[in-house]
């Protein structure tokens, strides 16, 4: 059995991620979200806090697990063990950053594949980083991200 791990820092989680995670949850048996840390970045919420959204949101998949994982994910998928990345891609502009990713991943751990699917038209404009320029500015985020995501969101902006 492959398991599909779906990457990402989900800083917060959007409607574009939830949209990937039901898809790939109907097609593998089993999925891992990894909450990621990058030294580069710096994040609105903690791994831990990301991880719990995202949970909130999926409730009805069961056969999904959401981790906040730490180092690199080359061996993050040894320790899973018969993984496969999946990966979403929203323009051109992904694909060049992705298809990098993609050969390192599998020059660091050679198991390891990843695959790709296109974002929903809908979300295509979609990003952790629109949305918390959006929720900085005091918009309406209100179909960008799920209802858990607001509540959180509220508590770093209040006018939104
Ligand atoms: P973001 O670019 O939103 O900060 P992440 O690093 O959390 O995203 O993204 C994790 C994965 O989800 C990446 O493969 C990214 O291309 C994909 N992704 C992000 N937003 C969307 C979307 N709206 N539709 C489809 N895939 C998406």
């Amino acid at each position: 059995m492959k398991t599909a791990i779906y990457p990402g820092s989900f800083d917060p989680v959007t409607f574009g991620h939830i949209d990937i995670i039901r898809r790939i949850s109907e097609t593998f048996d089993r999925l891992v979200v990894a909450v990621m840390r990058n030294s580069e970045k710096s994040y609105l919420f903690e791994p831990e806090e990301r991880a719990e959204m995202i949970r909130s949101s999926i409730s009805g998949l069961k056969n999904v697990e959401v981790v906040a994982a730490e180092g690199l994910l080359a061996d993050f998928a040894k320790q899973v063990g018969n993984a496969v990345l999946v990966k979403g891609l929203r323009a051109v502009s992904d694909f060049e950053y992705e298809f990098q990713l993609a050969l390192i991943n599998k020059k660091l751990n050679p198991a390891l594949d990843t695959m790709f699917l296109t974002a929903d038209d809908r979300y295509m404009f979609l990003s952790s980083s629109v949305v918390r320029e959006v929720a900085s500015y005091g918009g309406d985020i209100s179909e960008l991200v799920p209802e858990a995501v607001i509540r959180r969101m509220r508590e770093k902006f209040p006018g939104i």
